[in-house]
């Protein structure tokens, strides 16, 4: 039996959000086929997580590749990261500035390199020596992240961001990312991102980080986050729910709902994820006013969902 879920962000959704909510679900709906395809024909789940991000990152309305949230200086800098549950490989990137697909060189980097991240300019130099597309930064630069930046008023100097905020950062949804449970009980997950908007140049969140944003382990679950990146890199956010499943006997939905439902917005942590575990549980929770997301199990009807 195969699962897949993916999500395209938590957050609100802004006016022309949902003036395109029939484009959202076209694209969540494309890239949950995409996954599934991969899954349907026996494919692997690190192979299915892929798929179905390349689609999102490809989107111009989510916040990842094509249509990724602005610098504050105008420009756009990825991050994604891509990890198996099997033998806990892991590749991640950060501060892309010219490949394609961010995810698709995180991939790279999990099967060629010895290491596991890469970031700036050295990420995107190893991209083109692999011989993955790369693009000018205007590329992934679309009208509404343009309207977006020039929206956003920067805290004043000194000023500290209040209870709830990351650190200076305003938190829209779009981020990507996806989980799956193979037919071989194989586990993988994948997030690719622009970040937040009118972030420093240089900042980089949770979505790269292997166990703040993204995480894999046969052995208990694949996670994937979006929201206050800020805080899900000091929660750990992806690692702890697997650690609750490993080391504190909670199932998937319990974990989810303390982690995510309780803890981190008691302490203001505001976002959302996607879970999936070796039975191929599929967990979808957030904690802010919506997430688009989806999933589909084998010989089910796949289901999108906005709110
Ligand atoms: N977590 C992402 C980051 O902080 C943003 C998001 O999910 O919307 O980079």
């Amino acid at each position: 039996m195969y699962a897949l879920a993916i999500h395209g962000g938590a957050g609100a959704l802004s006016r022309p959000e949902l003036a395109r909510e029939r484009d959202l679900r076209r694209g969540l709906t494309a890239a949950l086929a995409a996954g599934e395809r991969v899954l349907a024909a026996d494919g692997s789940a690190l192979d299915a997580v892929e798929a179905a991000v390349v689609v999102l990152e490809d989107a111009p309305l989510f916040n990842a590749g094509c249509g990724a949230v602005l610098t504050l200086d105008g420009t756009v800098e990825l991050d994604a990261a891509i990890m198996s549950g099997t033998g806990l490989r892991a590749g991640a990137v950060a501060q892309v500035r010219h490949t394609k697909n961010p995810i698709r060189l995180a991939r790279r980097v999990l099967e060629e390199l010895p290491h596991v991240f890469l970031a700036g300019e050295g990420a995107d130099a190893y991209a083109a020596e692999a011989g993955l597309a790369q693009v000018a930064n205007d590329y992934f630069i679309t009208a509404l992240r343009r309207e977006q930046l020039a929206a956003l008023q920067p805290l004043p100097a000194g000023s500290q961001p209040g209870p709830g905020m990351g650190s200076g950062s305003v938190h829209t949804l779009g981020t990507v990312g996806a989980v799956a449970r193979d037919r071989h009980g194989r586990l993988a997950a994948a997030t690719s991102t622009g970040g937040t908007p009118g972030k420093r140049s240089g900042r980089v969140g949770d979505s790269p980080v292997i166990g703040a944003g993204t995480y894999a382990d046969d052995a208990s679950c694949a996670v994937s986050t979006t929201g206050d990146g800020e805080w899900f890199l000091r929660l750990v956010q992806a690692y702890d729910i697997a650690a609750r499943l490993r080391y504190g006997g909670q199932d998937l939905a319990r974990a989810v709902l303390e982690a995510i439902g309780e803890r981190a917005p008691r302490l203001g942590a505001r976002g959302g994820l996607i879970a999936i575990d070796h039975h191929g549980q599929i967990v979808m929770r957030h904690n802010t006013a919506a997430m688009l997301r989806g999933c589909v199990r084998e010989g089910e009807q796949a289901r999108i969902d906005i709110d």
